[in-house]
């Protein structure tokens, strides 16, 4: 469980002048604005150029805009097993709207408070009076393959996200809120990542793949305060936002703004989001963990899946970068 805040907390389990120094860090020089915010669009109305003025909205409300529920996913490998086996009769572009049609109908069952399995929501499509003939004849035989397999056509557990409940759905560009959490200095955050790691490694669990409630907010390196580098946790205590989820076909990103002369992570759609779709970003993670990016199986059944959440940025890139820039 998270306990949902609107503003940015300080860090619980650091000294009080650790959680002081991270809330000044986040200030910034005086009258600066990152250049992308001082070329933005303000007839938009959900964004300013004054780095003094406050956010357009309050953003997203849990239970009026998006309902918070635990959903559940499928792979690239079982997107593709679904595809593999539609009818021949069945053009390409409409199997692909029948996968992406079982994924609304699963998400759609976890908001009205039912189990999102692929079976129910196959089940639901072919008896469907809504549905094409080409989509019921797609989910009858699902349903057979899910019956007759049900190892390798299953939904899994992707965690909470966030679905647009909101009439009319979300439209491009909107302000979504910020991501807020407890606030850490780089150097306390690798300190608290390394004890977390040697915990999991004591309790044989390294092989966990590491859960990702949490974002870097880098202060611009044009900055006359400097360039510098804040983590949000939002394990714990966070905003709604730290529960939307990644997708390699993302409706949302993430921006940088200065509001109130702070540093603020916000999250705005880069398109329209339906009513019944999840809020999602993509997480661009990197690992330079071969085993890790492995494991970090996505879940998000897009067409452009990228098989793994995590980016490897393999030993060489990174031995690459150091010789260019650090020399
Ligand atoms: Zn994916």
């Amino acid at each position: 469980t998270v306990e949902l805040v609107p503003g940015h907390v300080p860090p619980e389990e650091i000294d009080p002048a650790d959680a002081k120094d991270a809330a000044d860090r986040l200030r910034a020089g005086e009258g600066f604005a990152p250049e992308e915010q001082e070329k933005c669009d303000v007839r938009s109305g959900n964004d300013a150029r004054d780095p003094a003025s406050g956010p357009p909205s309050s953003g997203i409300v849990p239970g009026v805009d998006v309902a918070m529920v635990n959903l559940k996913g499928f792979d690239a490998h079982t997107r593709e097993k679904i595809a593999e086996n539609m009818p021949h009769a069945v053009a390409e572009h409409d199997v692909d709207e029948f996968i992406d049609l079982v994924s609304q109908t699963m998400r759609l069952d976890a908001v009205a408070g039912a189990d999102p399995s692929l079976e129910s929501a196959a089940k639901t499509i072919a008896e469907s009076k809504a549905a094409t003939p080409a989509h019921r004849a797609c989910a009858k035989v699902l349903v057979k393959l899910c019956a007759k397999d049900p190892k390798e056509f299953k939904a899994k557990s992707k965690g909470v996200g966030l679905v647009v409940i909101r009439d009319g759905g979300i439209p491009r560009g909107e302000y979504l809120g910020a991501y807020c959490g407890e606030l850490y200095p780089a150097w306390r955050w690798f300190e608290k990542e390394a004890a977390a790691q040697a915990v999991r490694r004591d309790v044989k669990r390294d092989d966990e793949v590491p859960t990702f409630y949490n974002a870097a907010v880098e202060r611009d390196l044009h900055d006359p305060r400097g360039y510098d580098v804040l983590f949000i946790d939002g394990a714990v205590k966070g905003s709604v936002l730290t529960r939307a989820s990644h997708s390699c076909q993302p409706n949302a990103e993430m921006r940088v703004r200065i509001r109130e002369g702070k540093y603020s992570v916000e999250m705005v759609t880069t398109r329209e989001v339906r009513t019944g779709e999840e809020i999602c970003w993509d997480y661009r993670c990197q690992t330079d963990s071969d085993k890790e990016m492995r494991r970090a199986i996505c879940l998000c059944g897009s067409k452009n899946c990228r098989v793994s959440y995590l980016h490897y940025n393999g030993e060489s890139e990174l031995a690459v970068f150091a010789d260019e820039n650090c020399a």
